[in-house]
């Protein structure tokens, strides 16, 4: 699914630094340091960062594969 726009405990809002979160943390930085720099300190914040998974791509798939089958029956 796509990211969170805000924390689902605290309201902050987060989507304006998943993009960069992710573009540094591919470059091989910490996730941890990223979100400290990035000035994610609550807890409740940093674990919507550090537990997402885009999945979306996955259920496509299935999706498509899916609807191979119905049009095939
Ligand atoms: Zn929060």
């Amino acid at each position: 699914m796509m990211f969170p726009i805000r924390c689902f405990t605290c309201g902050a809002l987060i989507a304006d630094k998943w993009e960069e979160y992710v573009k540094k943390v591919e470059m091989g930085e910490e996730p941890g340091k990223v979100l400290d720099s990035l000035g994610i300190k609550r807890y409740c914040c940093r674990r919507m960062f550090l537990t997402h998974y885009e999945y979306y791509d996955e259920i496509v798939s299935f999706h498509t594969l899916y609807g191979y089958k119905e049009q095939s029956e």
